[in-house]
């Protein structure tokens, strides 16, 4: 294992920042780290590696916290930005000379797709190629391990896309990744296993499948219709249900089902503009396990907790 933490408990004053988390990263694996704000991720991150004292077993490439050789760790903390007015390859020149056995600048630049902007000051990157840059920086001493907090908050949707392809490199180039993000899209595309805490304590712990089978719910047929309340009659009178009527009428149904709900809706009459089948993505599994959406928006007044995986949106069919 990379990363084994056993029993992490971290107090400041009277807040338990972390309350006994225990899980393990294997070599190579995308490991992603969810959970809302003042969950302990940050703690956490930093209890793994040494910047805060933390009670309990922790041991990264089989070496105490700080005792880890530096020089097999890169970490990219969410507030880092690089001074503007150097270019890209002297940014990286300037992270590769606080190593003694750093790579080319070059090199690294290629890796992380920025050869053709590398006199390019950082104030002039785009969102997305700054972060390349940034994560760039942690790459100059060929880390065994990456750390990334956040790596895509606050850049548009092909800078997030460009990153995530990177990232998936590394990975797949034998690079152990551990990440956070406020993104379940992103944990849910580039993790092999996730873990959600939640005030302090890790609440779910597996891959992004798993997790979406045991507490993301029932796969959905959502209709837009005309007349929301002659749908949602239709549907019942045709044994459909529970019906949810949040935005849009909508009913558990699998794929096989789809068809008999169109015609179902046909036979009545009733009129709709759009009709989507929805499976249940990480984001409904973070609702239940959390109590909100990952945006932060409370959706159930008491999260059931992991025990208690079922909610208002599984339910029975005809
Ligand atoms: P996250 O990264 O998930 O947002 P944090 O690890 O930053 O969560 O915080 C976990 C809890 O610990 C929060 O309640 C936060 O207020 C508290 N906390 C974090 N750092 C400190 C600190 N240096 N002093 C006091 N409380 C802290």
């Amino acid at each position: 294992m990379v990363i084994d933490a056993s029993d992490v408990r971290r107090r400041y004053g009277e807040t338990l920042a972390l309350d006994g988390v225990s899980f393990s990263v294997a070599e190579g694996e995308i490991f992603s780290l969810i959970g809302p704000n003042g969950a302990g991720k940050t703690t956490l991150i930093r209890a793994l590696f040494g910047t805060t004292d933390a009670e309990g077993e922790i041991s990264v490439f089989g070496r105490p916290p700080t005792e880890v050789d530096r020089g097999r760790v890169g970490l990219l903390p969410q507030e880092f930005t690089p001074a503007d007015r150097l270019t890209a390859r002297e940014l990286l020149a300037y992270y590769a000379g606080l190593y003694d056995d750093a790579r080319d600048p070059d090199a690294v630049l290629a890796d992380v797709g920025l050869t053709d902007s590398a006199e390019t000051h950082y104030e002039n990157l785009s969102g997305g190629q700054k972060r390349r840059a940034c994560v760039g920086s942690t790459l100059v001493n060929d880390p065994d391990l990456l750390v990334l907090d956040e790596p895509t908050t606050g850049i548009d949707p092909t800078g997030r896309r460009e990153l995530w392809r990177l990232i998936e490199g590394l990975a797949n180039d034998g690079t152990t990744v551990l990440l956070t993000t406020h993104y379940m899209d992103e944990a849910e595309e580039l993790a092999d296993r996730v873990g959600l805490l939640a005030d302090g304590e890790l609440v779910a712990l597996g891959s992004p499948t798993a997790l979406i089978d045991r507490y993301g719910g029932d796969s959905r047929v959502v209709i837009e219709a005309d007349d929301d309340r002659a749908a949602e009659d239709a549907l019942v009178a045709a044994g459909y249900g529970p019906i949810d009527a949040g935005r849009h009428v909508s009913v558990p149904a699998d794929a096989a089902e789809i068809s008999s709900i169109v015609e179902c809706l046909a036979d009545a009459g009733i009129a709709y503009e759009g009709l989507a089948w929805r499976q249940p993505s990480l984001d409904d599994a973070y609702a239940v396990l959390a109590g909100t959406d990952a945006s932060g928006t409370t959706k159930a007044a008491d999260g059931p907790g992991p025990t208690a995986p079922e909610t208002a949106v599984s339910g029975g069919r005809r």
